[in-house]
């Protein structure tokens, strides 16, 4: 593939390059040079300590290399083209990486790589997976011509259109896609849309003039990055952390805007410089994360009158919980007047306990719901003063908190920070300060590079668990085939400065396992596949075996049908080509009759009149082999390649006896959510779990204390929210808004407790 040639320059000495735009392939020329003209600049070659041959460029490598190596998807290849031992030309490639951020990598970096004639250039923010195998690749590449690069500190001439210019992306959500309602989010997804204003050599405005995506995850976005872009001169700022997708709409339509304006990208694709500041603090109280958790202690420290700090690695507030509307509280004055307070505490107590056949930590479970009213009877009454209704609606455990950041908004707005409570947006939690056995603070990083150290008699953790973390994922959970409908950035931070610690976790930790499903390689949940389990269509394991009663998918979605699915690891739902059509044109009305409808209690959003795009979301699945569709059941099997078709052939037998019979011997499917499998063709659909993120983590007493190995409370650290173990086991309870109801209710347990011990 490559030719090796092992001559290279020389490292620490002084060398004389002749660049001309044209040559390095991106009109890089040296300072003060005018685009086009060869300019001789003098630079030192860098100290590579792998010094191969000392020798002018004049006589160095020249030849095409390629390099390989795994990026976020599949492999990304790396091509790089030196003329005598110069790079001019470098170009990466990667058909599996996402488009809209893994493409910027692999538009952005080997242009960067050429400015600088080196193959060690800045990440991509966002983009880290894709950008390290580019990295990886074009260091393969290099290894392979045996060159040495020289290091170049090239400034590149803009000769940029002055003028106004416009370009557009979509962030997570495309035309045509169903989640337009998702968080409170418009219907109408329309692409992000920006204004660049550039004069000759520079970016002198970027303006969002449209933007549909969620409202509230939007404007840490909005304002920042324009910022930022005009700031460093820059498109290779930082992304804002939980909005990474719309950050790199904005990204994607600025580097439109100026391509449009004819400028040199990789000019505009440095780095900014990270900030060297140092900032301490000391306060009473050092909150981790502003979800509900966090959030509520904070509420409970400002009324204490307790000096408090709040960290909060987003650009946003209100982490995973803005994503939901339960919440599970027990006798809450709404509930006592809307008459369905005859469920107590201690109702709500057995009944969770006997779900969990005791195995939950009883005194913590017994601590947190007695605390759950009174908990959502103080929210509501901040929320009744601010123009967000807060809980809407109050069932005998559910409360409607309705989705949305606006709810964390208020509360910090109005509030929190009038109060003096300190709040610090894109500011992440390293590590926690130990004095001995002793935890007294927090070491954290700002978005900018600045380190803050802030000193405190006590540190609450509630950073949310860790379902953007594949590899804890994969440690905790035996595998990581889930497909993440949370946050991407609740990584598990907390849960692991807590073990560093000396924290020992709980029993139990799990996956917080959502009800439809998804695909490891495919965003399903942007379309109506993450559906096609709803309709009890037939489901098999990875070989070919019958795994569950499929109505659990819908009646026991939580628990039976989510953990059946999770063991599994992922499974094939199969169905024909009629029902297939039946959906396209009228969702699930198509395979399943009105009373079953009824009877099941459908989500509105589950039962649309049409699922209009599932053919398009078919097609791609087909083509990406996600999905298979062959003319025979037989045929089916062979195309998705069960290592042993006999125990398919044996599976899809049994089935045939179920649905002739309508009895289900050994599972006992229902009989109207039987959809039969009579005429071909067939389709067969690759699903995995979805998770909303995790629960249980470390272990903590009724207080919210975290414990050590030996079962005490470390000294000065609590924890609180999805980070904290022993409320839940597994699976999850099927009921609304106890994860919910569990954060805000432990975040104003923790600080009740801290109080206390204050006095
Ligand atoms: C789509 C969706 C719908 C849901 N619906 C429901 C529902 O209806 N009912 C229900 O009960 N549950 C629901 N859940 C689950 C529920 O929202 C969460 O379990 C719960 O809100 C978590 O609260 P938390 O405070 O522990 O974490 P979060 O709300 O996630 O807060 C953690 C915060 O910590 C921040 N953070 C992380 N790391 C750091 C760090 N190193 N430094 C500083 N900050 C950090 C995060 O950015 C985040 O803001 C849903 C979840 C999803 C995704």
């Amino acid at each position: 593939m490559a030719r090796r040639n092992t001559r290279g320059i020389a490292a620490g000495m002084a060398l004389s390059l002749v660049l001309t735009s044209a040559g390095c392939g991106n009109g890089s020329v040296a300072p003060g040079s005018e685009p086009g003209s060869e300019t001789t600049v003098s630079i030192a070659a860098e100290e590579t300590g792998d010094v191969k041959e000392s020798e002018s460029h004049e006589a160095g490598v020249s030849g095409t290399f390629e390099g390989s190596a795994q990026g976020f998807q599949g492999e990304v290849r790396v091509t790089l083209t030196l003329e005598n031992g110069v790079l001019v030309a470098a170009s990466a490639e990667g058909e599996e990486e996402t488009p809209d951020i893994g493409g910027r990598a692999l538009e952005l970096m080997p242009q960067a790589m050429v400015a600088a004639n080196s193959v060690e250039v800045d990440t991509i923010s966002g983009a880290t997976l894709t950008s390290n195998g580019i990295l990886e690749a074009a260091g393969a590449a290099l290894d392979d011509s045996g060159a040495v690069l020289v290091r170049q500190e090239v400034s590149v001439v803009q000769n940029m259109k002055p003028g106004t210019y416009t370009g557009e992306a979509y962030g997570k959500w495309k035309e045509g896609t169903i989640e337009g309602e998702r968080f409170g989010s418009p219907a109408v997804i329309r692409p992000t849309k920006v204004e660049v204003t550039v004069d000759e050599t520079s970016i002198l405005k970027v303006k969002v003039v449209d933007c549909s995506d969620t409202p509230g995850f939007v404007e840490a976005c909005t304002e920042r990055i324009p910022a930022d872009i005009v700031e460093h001169q820059s498109i290779a700022v930082d992304a804002v952390t939980g909005a990474t997708l719309t950050s790199q709409a904005i990204l994607n339509g600025v580097s439109q805007a100026l391509t449009e304006a004819g400028a040199d990208l990789a000019g505009f694709s440095r780095t900014a410089a990270k900030s060297s500041e140092k900032e301490e603090y000391h306060v009473q109280l050092v909150i981790v994360g502003a979800g509900a958790a966090g959030t509520m202690a904070a509420i409970e420290a400002m009324e204490a009158g307790i000096d408090t700090l709040v960290l909060e690695k987003c650009g946003k507030l209100g982490g995973t919980s803005s994503c939901s509307t339960g919440f599970a509280a027990i006798q809450s004055e709404q509930q006592k007047a809307a008459g369905t307070d005859e469920y107590t505490v201690d109702s709500a107590f057995r009944e969770l306990m006997d779900f969990c056949k005791w195995r939950a930590n009883a005194p913590l479970v017994y601590n947190i719901l007695s605390h759950s009213g009174d908990t959502a009877d103080k929210l509501q009454s901040y929320w009744q003063q601010t123009d967000n209704p807060g809980i809407v609606k109050a069932g005998v455990t559910a409360h409607d908190t309705g989705k949305g950041i606006d709810k964390f908004d208020v509360l910090y707005e109005g509030f929190l920070v009038p109060s003096g409570i300190n709040v610090m947006l894109e500011t992440t939690a390293k590590s926690l300060i130990m004095d001995g056995s002793k935890v007294v603070g927090v070491e954290a990083k700002k978005q900018d590079g600045t380190s803050v150290t802030v000193y405190a008699d006590n540190v609450l953790i509630c950073t949310g668990g860790f379902g953007g973390n594949d590899e804890m994922l994969k440690e905790y959970f035996g595998h990581n085939n889930f497909y993440l409908n949370g946050l991407s950035s609740n990584v598990g931070d907390g849960i692991n400065m807590c073990l560093e610690a000396g924290a020992a976790l709980s029993d139990e930790l799990a996956p917080h396992l959502a009800e439809f499903c998804s695909n490891k390689n495919m965003d399903f949940y942007a379309g109506y596949m993450k559906f096609m389990n709803q309709a009890g269509f037939l489901a098999l394991d990875p070989s070919g075996q019958r795994f569950v009663n499929e109505e659990f998918f819908v009646t026991q979605a939580l628990s039976y049908g989510a953990s059946a699915l999770r063991r599994v690891g992922f499974a094939y739902l199969i169905f024909t080509q009629d029902q297939l059509d039946a959906m396209v044109e009228k969702g699930l009305w198509g395979v399943l009759s009105e009373e079953t409808i009824d009877s099941l209690k459908l989500r509105s959003r589950i039962i649309v009149p049409s699922y209009y795009t599932l053919n398009d979301e078919m097609e791609a699945a087909l083509e990406a082999g996600e999905a298979w569709k062959a003319d025979t059941l037989e045929g089916l099997g062979e195309a998705i390649g069960f290592t042993d078709q006999e125990i398919y052939k044996k599976s899809i037998a049994d089935y045939r006896q179920v649905l002739e019979t309508g009895e289900d011997p050994l599972f006992g499917k229902r009989r109207d959510m039987m959809p039969d499998l009579d005429q071909g063709p067939y389709y067969a659909v690759k699903v995995i779990s979805a998770i909303d993120g995790t629960y249980n983590g470390i272990r903590v007493n009724e207080n919210m204390q975290a414990l050590n190995q030996e079962y005490q409370p470390i000294e000065g650290l609590y924890v609180a929210g999805q980070d904290s173990g022993g409320y839940f086991s597994y699976p999850y309870y099927e009921g609304v808004g106890w994860t919910q109801g569990y954060a805000w209710t432990s975040g104003a347990v923790a600080a009740k407790h801290i109080i206390e011990e204050m006095k």
